[in-house]
């Protein structure tokens, strides 16, 4: 029996609700909400499409205590980022917000995996893993899976190739400071720079600068045009519960914590991880060019900083259990 926790069924929760019953994601689904009424509602909602899916999936508004045998607690509960906000302003209220979730899902006896797309979902990811007191690789976040989505199907385009033809990601903070490693972009087993070498009068290396640009300014540009961005990370997180129920060993650019990978340590950020039943079971550390290496460096140094900032209320809790930042 395969069984989810969403927390916060707001648009991106309910993004993930919906695409996790079309795509008859697990065999039980419970949705908690501060707002409870809200979550009912939700519940009564998904229960009626039912007749129409080929899920017989329970779903139900339901407690902190049913956390206790679940396979993945999903949290997407906290504020939305607003027009012109940026991520890390949105740190210190979603850490309150975390302190009153993750708390009591623990307290239910609770042995599964955390996963997080609460923004800025690098630091709330690392907030979970110390606040948990988890084993780190059954704490992700859902880093860069969407940018990684963004750039294949943008990329896919430029080039006129299916996006799940085209292999690429964006590394690094999911936010300002997240980038392309293009020495990893390959259309089949061809690198992308290869490809714009032998073709300067058709493709134009400007033209992927504008490519990742594009990326990086996706949620901004959607948020000034619709308020909010949703579905595409409800698919992502999607992809990421099934790699994690179905064992698939899936290579996803998660936000998970580096061991020494990339010479880092403590840092939470988005690298392909191989993900499992066991959460991240390894990362796939790339061979990148020393100045993509320069930019995962910069990122990474970017979240420490905003995560040294954030009051935990405790200080050892910060630093986590070796005692190393950055
Ligand atoms: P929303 O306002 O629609 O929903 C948030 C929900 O959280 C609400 O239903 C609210 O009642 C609930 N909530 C607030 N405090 C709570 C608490 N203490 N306990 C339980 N529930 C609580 O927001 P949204 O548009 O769904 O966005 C949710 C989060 O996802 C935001 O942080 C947003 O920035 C983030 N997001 C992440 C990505 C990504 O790629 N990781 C993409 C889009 C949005």
């Amino acid at each position: 029996m395969k069984k989810i926790v969403l927390v916060g069924t707001g648009m991106v929760g309910m993004s993930f609700a919906y695409a996790a019953l079309n795509q008859n994601l697990c065999d039980e689904f419970v949705l908690i909400d501060l707002n409870k009424k809200r979550a009912m509602g939700e519940a009564m909602d998904l229960n009626h499409g039912l007749a129409f899916s080929k899920s017989s999936m329970k779903i139900y508004a339901g407690e902190y205590s049913d956390c206790k045998d679940a396979d993945i607690v999903v949290i997407c509960a906290g504020v939305a980022q607003k027009q012109g906000e940026t991520r890390p302003q949105l740190l210190n209220r979603n850490t309150a917000v975390f302190k009153s979730i993750v708390t009591p899902v623990c307290e239910s006896g609770f042995e599964g995996i955390f996963l997080v797309a609460t923004n800025p979902v690098d630091i709330m990811t690392r907030v979970t893993a110390e606040l948990s007191g988890f084993p780190k690789h059954r704490v992700i976040g859902s880093g860069t899976t969407l940018d990684s989505a963004r750039l294949r199907y943008l990329l896919g385009e430029y080039f006129d190739i299916n996006t799940r033809s085209v292999h690429g990601y964006v590394m690094g903070e999911h936010g300002d400071s997240e980038f392309v490693p293009w020495s990893q972009a390959l259309l089949a087993t061809k690198p992308v720079n290869d490809i714009m070498l032998e073709n300067p009068e058709k493709y134009q290396l400007s033209d992927l600068k504008k490519i990742e640009e594009e990326v990086r300014h996706s949620a901004y540009k959607i948020i000034e045009a619709k308020g909010a961005t949703y579905y595409g990370i409800g698919m992502a997180i999607v992809q990421i519960c099934r790699a994690v129920l179905q064992n698939e060993n899936s290579i996803l650019t998660v936000s998970c914590h580096l061991n020494g990978q990339y010479g880092r340590y403590g840092t939470f950020v988005g690298v392909p991880a191989i993900i499992d039943r066991s959460g991240v079971k390894d990362l796939m550390e790339l061979s990148l060019t020393g100045k993509e290496m320069n930019k995962l460096i910069e990122s990474c140094n970017t979240l420490d900083k905003y995560y040294e900032g954030i009051d935990l209320g405790n200080d050892e809790e910060k630093k986590g259990k070796n005692g190393k930042i950055g």
